[in-house]
């Protein structure tokens, strides 16, 4: 079924017709079916964070529309986008974003009790999160209190709580040392089989993306090439590794 799509995407920056302007993307057209997990990688400034901006309503696109679960998004008004965002998408970012002065469980809690949610929901989803991410034991910690893996499983969790449709995670592993990212996209990985969530990341980071089962490579705004996992993690990691040696780009930004 498909979730997302995305038909000839535009994004002009600045005045369009002035001498500052800067196409960001430039016609992009994809789709992304439910339960699918997509990274999108490219070079710096390719117009990665524009397309997942565009892709979950963070801004609007100078042309071309976007739809998810058939709803066209491009067009709303912000209030209505608001709500929708709320209720069906969930956001991981590269910092965590979590309130210091909040307990792991009272964090994860947060976007249930904006939705008016039963305390007893509350206890039984967070619960729920909490064990299947390994954290039941930090419940009642703060987030300085816990490691930076730690941190980021509960705002995956956080993300989850109210079911969204889609999770749009931007650099999820850019803070995190190699065990906490193999556990952050494990536990993306059970994500997508238990609960059928759709998961789009943008991410530099090679080892990753080889969790995904497909990647977008976008170059100078417009989709360069699209590899399907086919074999197993590893034989994957190599293929997206000589995708983004015919990509170009600078080594530093991989
Ligand atoms: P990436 O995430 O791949 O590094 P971006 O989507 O951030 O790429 O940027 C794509 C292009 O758009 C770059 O040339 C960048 O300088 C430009 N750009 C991004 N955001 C803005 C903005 N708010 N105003 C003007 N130009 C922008």
């Amino acid at each position: 079924m498909r979730l997302l799509r995305a038909e000839q995407i535009v994004k002009i920056y600045g005045d369009k017709r002035g001498v500052g302007a800067t196409t960001a993307l430039n016609g992009v057209s994809l789709t992304i079916t439910k339960g699918e997990f997509v990274a999108i990688m490219g070079p710096s400034g390719s117009g990665k964070t524009t397309l997942l901006n565009l892709l979950s309503g963070i801004d609007k696109p100078t042309s071309g529309f976007v739809a998810l679960s058939g709803v066209e998004i491009s067009r709303m008004t912000g209030d209505e986008l608001a709500l929708f965002r709320r209720k069906q998408l969930g956001f991981v970012f590269q910092d965590f974003n979590l309130l210091d002065s909040l307990t792991v469980k009272e964090n994860i809690i947060v976007p249930m009790v904006l939705e008016g949610k039963s305390s007893s929901e509350m206890d039984n989803k967070v619960d729920e999160l909490l064990h299947l991410f390994g954290i039941s034991h930090i419940a009642n910690k703060y987030p300085y209190e816990i490691s930076g893996g730690q941190q980021q499983r509960v705002a995956v969790s956080r993300a989850l709580v109210n079911e969204p449709a889609m999770i749009f995670a931007d650099e999820p592993t850019g803070n995190l040392d190699s065990t906490s990212s193999e556990t952050i996209m494990e536990s993306f990985e059970k994500i997508v089989s238990t609960y059928e969530t759709t998961i789009l990341v943008v991410t530099h980071d090679v080892f990753a993306a080889s969790y995904c089962q497909k990647v977008v490579f976008i170059k100078d705004g417009n989709i360069h090439s699209t590899l399907a996992k086919k074999g197993d993690r590893k034989e994957f990691l190599h293929q997206i590794m000589d995708n983004l040696a015919v990509l170009g780009g600078k080594s530093h930004d991989f």
